[in-house]
């Protein structure tokens, strides 16, 4: 069963919820404010990301642009 984690917009808070499918789809509440202004974050299971820590400038292609 996926875990999936969410932030509730209004008041930061970041909680953990278990999903009994991949698709299921309900309403997520914040378990502190009853917000339903959650966002889902990205999944902390599986996602191989990062080895590069680029610090670099976003709107060139230059790895380390000054501006
Ligand atoms: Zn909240």
């Amino acid at each position: 069963m996926p875990i999936y984690e969410f932030r509730c917009k209004s008041c930061e808070k970041v909680f953990e919820v278990l999903f009994f499918s991949i698709s299921e789809k309900r309403e997520v509440l914040c378990p502190d404010c009853n917000s339903d202004q959650v966002e889902k974050l990205m999944s902390v299971f599986g996602g191989t990301f990062g080895g590069t820590s680029s610090s670099s400038c976003s709107s060139c292609s230059a790895p380390s642009c000054t501006t």
